[in-house]
């Protein structure tokens, strides 16, 4: 099985989604948001895919951004010219930003292939520099409006793919990873370790295992307004509400869609949503990495608890010392009261029917028995009176591998 980072990532936000166009291979629409990228990087790949150290002027580079424009997926031509200025604006201060430190990179454009287990992974590196010690830097340019939050650089796996790719093709990894956000000009690195690059190795194995056995249910997300294939979909092709959003979004034809244009709000609320749709995006991601590592936090907490006490009971001790501060252990006595002894001394006095309550263990017990079944069981049902509703979070995170 071939696959690509895209491809995983795709299968990650909505299986079915990944059926449908890598699968089926149905056709996408074309996007303002990716054409507007892949023109930066191809004026990128100009300006760093050159053989002297002499860079570009400022002026050629963006002479190059109109060679390279594509036009696909814009509103109209007012649209589109606004990207225009905004790339123009991008490269110009990446320009300034980047010009004193010009050096020729190791690569760009890197193809590569990695072998992961008998899966097949490709994919292409934006650029690979060398480092003043000597180490290499992989750099993947985004044009995301926003940087994530820090935990995306621990759970996206693109860094360790990329680690991965550039240790097979050169025989040692790189000491930094990077994502460089050109619209707010700003990097974002890590270094990757080795339980990192397994978990990844992990996600990749897991997906591609689901992929073999057909796995492809549909899971609804933020984005779904602005999905390719939301036509096809079962849970929206009904759904007149979101086919016009979708239509406002160009990725079905309005025409198909009467109710399209009452539905669509105006393009400041569908703005709103786009916003709002990558927003909470984020915070999804956030939200699983941070219950991931409190997971993992309290697993280490828990043997860590247990050499603590071992060490103690040993050396017979009632504390311990770090380099930041100690512990002291003492013992916690759990008690309970003994009934008949407590209620001897409560009855006579007309106090016990005070320290009496309905324990829901008991009582779920009682609903169990066989003679409570049938009438008395709904009786107690109904005496059922809801105090407060709470909402919790399930997490479907099945990419997460534990
Ligand atoms: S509309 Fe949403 S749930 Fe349906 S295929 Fe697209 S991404 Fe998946």
């Amino acid at each position: 099985m071939r696959l690509s980072y895209s491809a995983i990532s795709t299968y990650q936000k909505c299986p079915l989604s990944y059926k449908f166009q890598y699968v089926d291979r149905l056709p996408t629409k074309p996007s303002h948001y990716l054409s507007f990228g892949n023109s930066i990087h191809a004026a990128l790949e100009f300006f760093y895919g050159i053989d002297t150290p002499q860079p570009h002027s400022l002026e050629r580079l963006l002479e190059e951004l109109d060679n390279v424009w594509i036009s696909d997926g814009y509103e109209n031509e007012a649209h589109e010219k606004e990207y225009k200025e905004k790339g123009r604006a991008i490269l110009t201060t990446f320009y300034h930003e980047n010009l004193p430190s010009f050096k020729l990179p190791v690569a760009v454009e890197k193809q590569f292939t990695l072998d992961i287990d008998g899966i097949t992974l490709v994919g292409v590196i934006d650029r690979i520099d060398r480092l003043s010690n000597g180490g290499l830097e992989v750099i993947d340019y985004k044009t995301n409006e926003k940087l994530p939050p820090k935990t995306k650089l621990n759970t996206d796996l693109q860094l360790p793919i990329y680690h991965m790719a550039v240790e097979e093709i050169y025989g040692t990894p790189p000491q930094k990873v990077t994502f460089y956000f050109l619209v707010p000009n700003q990097k974002m690195s890590a270094r990757k370790t080795n339980p990192e690059i397994k978990n990844a190795k992990d996600t990749i194995l897991k997906v591609a295992d689901n992929i073999q056995k057909e796995k492809f249910d549909p899971f609804k997300n933020p984005l779904c307004p602005w999905c390719d294939f939301i036509e096809h979909c079962p849970i929206y092709r009904d759904d007149p509400v979101m086919l016009a959003k979708a239509a406002s979004n160009g990725k079905i034809p309005k025409a198909s869609n009467s109710k399209s244009e009452q539905a669509i709000g105006s393009r400041a609320e569908i703005n709103n949503l786009k916003q709002s749709a990558a927003e909470i995006e984020n915070v999804v991601d956030e939200y699983l990495a941070l219950t991931r590592q409190i997971r993992q936090a309290r697993v280490r907490l828990d043997e860590l608890q247990n050499i603590i006490h071992n060490y103690c009971e040993k050396q017979g001790l009632t504390s311990v010392s770090g380099t930041r501060g100690g512990l002291t252990r003492m013992a916690h006595k759990t008690t309970h009261y003994n009934v008949d002894k407590l209620r001897s001394l409560l009855e006579p006095r007309g106090l016990w029917e005070k320290v009496l309550d309905v324990n829901s263990k008991l009582l779920k017990k009682l609903l169990d028995d066989e003679e409570s079944r049938g009438e008395l069981r709904k009786l107690i049902e109904a005496a059922k009176e809801v105090e407060e509703i709470s909402y919790v979070l399930y997490i479907k995170d099945e990419m997460a591998g534990d």
